[in-house]
């Protein structure tokens, strides 16, 4: 159905019913493997586009034909049960990409969520006694392990857990938040919003640029159920600021009876700086500095699923437990097998840059990245034909979720520009292609040129790459 008028168009009148379409030999086949349903709609649906191209003049005879009618269908029905979600290649240089799923999980968390999903397992069932347990209680465990915490509790994401911790400490009541951390992250998660929706009443102190102990203190009264901090995420201000320090906070806090929490959005289990990469946040550090409660996400630095964590002192923790949002924001089995695997990691941190999926992706040197850029430039520019030009060139990741959103990584990777004087100009339809693969290929695009970060390429998945590209269309 090209967008010429066609030589002996079929007229529409021409066109058979669905009843004679679906008798046609290669459609029964089809109907007998896939089921009447799925093919009747795909036929209606071919019968529908092939009416519009008659109508338009557009219909070749050939389209007719037995095969050609059983082939488009055949291809409809595939479309249609094809699972939304595919894998795709993340060259984007942002390794923890929100819109990507985040964190990929290692090995150990893919196996014990396979054996989760296919097998009763002991969830919530204790297999000394013989009684009911609890689902999170393990992986609880190895939280407050990891944090030197008293407590741990685990919900779904970490907006989750601030929407329980706000409920279950302070609803109805005061929270006290500096105006330099009323933040908005991505995906319309907005601090004011939350408070509102877990019924706490926002009371906001400081400055955009600078708060001070003192604002915590006069801001402290009767109806005051909570001290929040929030760490900024993927916002920086710069120049005249001042913050408090979480310790003084703390000591505050515990001077006027009141508990403190800290949102730490991506918080890591160990400081990042061991493996050489950029300071953040390590949730122990929080807790000895004396915050009562420490909220961050499972799927971010951590590197494991989507999950909400929660770890601190036991009375608190145990009043989370006990609010029936916590039965509402609980985690399925799936998060509990890949979270148990993932901690289960934690415990031995000097094989954790070999043995966590996403710190052996952040902690790849730009070196072994270069030499796969330059190894990988001939061969790309060989499949993608003639009109393109493919250069390895250095560039910076970044980590993406939040953390860290002033430093980079040093990484390398290709740059794809359009040859001189090639047709159509422009590299907007190259990127669009690769979109359309099978398995996805996502770069960024600047500066008239495409930009693959080979970052997150696994050298297993060279090959695939190179048979993905070799299949556009463009
Ligand atoms: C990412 C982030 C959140 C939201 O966490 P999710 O796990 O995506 O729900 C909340 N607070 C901060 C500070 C964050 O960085």
């Amino acid at each position: 159905m090209g967008a010429r008028p066609v030589r002996d168009a079929v007229r529409p009148g021409q066109l058979p019913s669905v009843d004679r379409l679906l008798r046609l030999e290669p459609v029964a086949a089809l109907a007998a493997g896939e089921g009447h349903t799925l093919v009747l709609d795909a036929a209606r649906s071919h019968l529908e586009a092939l009416r519009a191209a008659a109508l338009a003049g557009r219909l070749a005879p050939a389209t007719l034909e037995p095969a050609a009618l059983g082939a488009a269908i055949a291809a409809r029905v595939a479309a249609a049960s094809r699972p939304r979600l595919r894998a795709l290649f993340n060259l984007t240089g942002t390794v923890l990409h929100t819109n990507f799923g985040r964190a990929p999980l290692p090995e150990a968390a893919v196996a014990a969520v396979l054996t989760a999903m296919r097998s009763p397992v002991n969830l919530e069932f204790d297999l000394d006694t013989g009684r009911r347990g609890e689902r999170d209680r393990a992986a609880a465990r190895a939280l407050a392990e990891l944090t030197g915490a008293e407590a741990a509790t685990v919900v779904n994401n970490n907006a989750a857990a601030l929407v329980l911790v706000l409920h279950a400490l302070a609803a109805r009541r005061e929270v006290v938040v500096s105006r330099g951390e009323l933040i908005e992250i991505g995906g319309s998660f907005r601090l004011p919003d939350i408070m509102r929706a877990a019924g706490a009443r926002l009371v906001e102190v400081g400055t955009t640029n600078r708060t001070h102990l003192a604002d915590y203190q006069q801001a402290i009264g009767p109806r005051t159920a909570l001290l929040l901090r929030v760490h900024p995420s993927n916002y920086v201000i710069r120049g005249f600021t001042a913050e408090v320090a979480t310790a003084e906070v703390a000591a505050l806090a515990r001077e006027r009876g009141v508990p403190f929490a800290v949102d730490l959005g991506s918080g890591a289990l160990v400081d990042l700086r061991r493996y050489g990469l950029p300071a953040e946040p390590v949730v122990g550090d929080v807790v000895a500095a004396g915050a009562d409660l420490v909220t961050f996400s499972g799927d971010k630095l951590l590197g494991g699923p989507q999950a909400g964590l929660i770890v601190g002192r036991r009375a608190l923790v145990a009043r989370l437990d006990r609010d029936p949002l916590k039965r509402a924001l609980r985690v399925g089995k799936l998060t509990i097998a890949a979270l148990e695997a993932v901690l289960a990691l934690y415990r031995a941190p000097e094989r954790l840059p070999e043995r966590l999926t996403t710190l052996a992706l952040l902690t790849r040197p730009r070196a072994a990245i270069w030499e796969q850029a330059t190894r990988l430039a001939p061969a790309v520019a060989a499949v993608l034909g003639c009109g393109y030009l493919v250069t390895p060139e250095p560039l910076e990741s970044q980590i993406g979720s939040g953390a860290q959103p002033g430093a980079t990584l040093p990484s390398a990777g290709l740059a794809v520009r359009r040859a001189a004087g090639a047709r159509p100009a422009g590299i907007e339809p190259l990127n669009g292609s690769l979109r359309a693969l099978e398995r996805p290929v996502i770069g960024r695009v600047a500066d008239d040129a495409l930009w693959l970060d080979l970052r997150c390429l696994a050298a297993d998945d060279e090959a695939a790459l190179l048979a993905e590209l070799g299949r556009r269309h463009a």
